[in-house]
């Protein structure tokens, strides 16, 4: 962990405490987007995404990742501003085939005081479509 940025980490240190009856429907704050920290690609992820921007699998790796934190596997890039390299305004450019670990968060996957940086909407869970 870098000494004076906050950092969320990752699926890698989940810890998940959630009411079994509500989902948190995400608000589209992009604070997620923001933290610095990993953004895990997984093996599998790589073709879709690489498909989904147009560019071949090889391209992808070398543009958009680095290797995560412990180097055991992919990170997507940050911007100066630890900004994901994949934020645009406040929009995803591959949200349709976003990784896992940022579809997860916060129902999968969490950490403590997520709740304080997060505004995903608690719902019950037969209301949350
Ligand atoms: S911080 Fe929470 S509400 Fe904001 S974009 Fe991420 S998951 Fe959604
Ligand atoms: S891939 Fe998209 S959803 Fe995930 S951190 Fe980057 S901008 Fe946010």
């Amino acid at each position: 962990m870098s000494a004076g940025n906050v950092n969320y980490g990752s699926p890698g240190n989940r810890i998940v405490d959630l009411d079994k009856d509500v989902v948190y429907v995400c608000q589209r704050c992009t604070a997620c987007c923001r933290w610095p920290g990993d953004v895990r690609i997984e093996e599998d992820e790589i073709g879709r995404i690489a498909g989904f921007l147009g560019i071949g699998e090889d391209e992808f790796i070398s543009r958009y990742t680095r290797l995560r934190t412990n180097r055991q596997g992919l990170s997507l890039l940050e911007k100066e501003n630890h900004e994901c390299i994949m934020l645009e305004g406040n929009s995803c450019r591959i949200h349709e085939v976003k990784p896992s670990q940022c579809a997860g968060f916060p129902n999968k996957w969490n950490f403590p005081g997520w709740r304080d940086v997060c505004e995903a909407v608690p719902v019950k869970r037969e209301d949350a479509g």
